[in-house]
């Protein structure tokens, strides 16, 4: 545990808290991008420990809340297929289409199994030639190069029964059309330290200086989020607005090469629909032509399923900062942990399940 205790000593944090108490003059709004940054700051309280002109925004970054409903509804329909092994990071199993969830269909016969790399389904795919094997690849930038790995593997041995559900999003598309947004109350961000591991952070240079506003690459633990903090309050308040690197452990300026080069392999940028948000152009990852045998989309054709969303839920609201879970009428009522309505109260990233998990006897 040595390594993680490093950064979460309490006397470091102590300084750094004290030294934005000193500098913190205006009121800033900052949004922390991914949902493992917003778990760490509900359940370290620092949120509470903050000067009160500091009001963090929760944003987009939870890659399972923001797969949309349709492909979320197309998983289920496959899974549901006779002779389909479908194959998914465990936490999508409970994030609910329009009637049910993975799991259900797990019940009702289907065989869903759980797995913790893609290479693993095609290894499934290999050892069972005689069904189709489907990876669900979602999320962010992060687990684009080991989905896109998994295919051009696929591809590269021969394997035709192995295909992927591919659902990947980008972060800079989502800053820019938060940032663009009538809505935007955002004056810094918190940017996600893992996503620019893979891609550096170049591609947010221009974002920062287009519509002025610090962002800072920052981790994920406590003494991460209070410097990173401290980092984008001493350039609003200094009046600078420049990328800064505080995850500088894992994160380098180009970021990881040869990750990007199998993304740039397999992979296209594509307009991608965000749950809860809506459509954001060139904000997504889709399959290349030269790889579409082992598009999921293509090969099972599921462009007519029809999707809805429940009424109750604002998580689009939650997803861009305007509506804090609380304020969600269905919060910790109709939506909890067990029943969820809405994906943020499913994801181990999700600011519903955080403030489920940590807060909810003080709002
Ligand atoms: S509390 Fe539940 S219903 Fe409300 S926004 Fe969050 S996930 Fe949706």
């Amino acid at each position: 545990m040595k390594y993680v205790d490093e950064y979460r000593n309490s006397d470091i944090a102590k300084k750094y808290i004290d030294e934005i108490w000193k500098i913190t003059k205006g009121h800033w709004m900052i949004m922390e991008v991914c949902g493992g940054q917003t778990h760490t700051i509900i359940r370290f309280n620092i949120d509470e420990v903050l000067p009160k002109n500091i009001t963090f925004i929760h944003g987009p970054g939870c890659p399972v809340c923001v797969t949309p409903i349709e492909i979320i509804d197309k998983a289920i329909a496959i899974a549901s297929m006779k002779d389909v092994i479908f194959c998914s990071f465990g936490d999508m199993l409970r994030v609910p289409g329009s009637n049910k969830d993975l799991f259900a269909v797990r019940e009702e016969g289907g065989d869903v199994r759980v797995v913790y790399s893609p290479i693993d389904a095609l290894k499934i795919a290999i050892n069972n030639p005689d069904k189709e094997v489907v990876f669900f690849g979602v999320g962010f930038e992060t687990t684009a190069p080991a989905n896109a790995m998994a295919i051009y593997q696929a591809k590269k041995m021969g394997v035709k029964n192995f295909s992927v559900l591919v659902s990947h999003v980008l972060v800079p598309p989502a800053i820019e059309s938060i940032l663009k947004s009538p809505n935007n109350r955002v004056n810094g961000f918190l940017a996600a330290g893992h996503v620019c591991t893979v891609m550096g952070y170049t591609e947010y240079e221009p974002i920062a200086k287009k519509y002025k506003v610090p962002i800072v690459v920052t981790g994920f633990e406590p003494l991460d989020i209070l410097q990173g903090v401290l980092m984008v309050v001493k350039q609003l308040e200094e009046g600078r607005y420049e990328v800064e690197n505080q995850y500088t452990r894992s994160v380098r300026r180009e970021g990881n090469i040869y990750a990007q080069n199998i993304i740039k392999e397999v992979f296209e940028v594509v307009d991608r629909t965000w749950r809860g948000i809506g459509g954001i152009s060139s904000s997504g990852l889709g399959i290349k032509k030269n790889y579409e045998e082992y598009d999921a989309n293509k090969k099972f054709n599921l462009d007519h399923i029809q999707s809805s969303e429940p009424e109750e839920c604002i998580s689009g609201l939650v997803l861009q900062g305007v509506k804090k879970p609380y304020e969600c009428k269905a919060f910790g009522t109709l939506c909890t942990p067990e029943h969820p309505l809405g994906a943020p109260m499913v994801s181990s990233e999700g600011a519903c399940a955080a403030y489920y998990n940590y807060k909810l006897n003080k709002v």
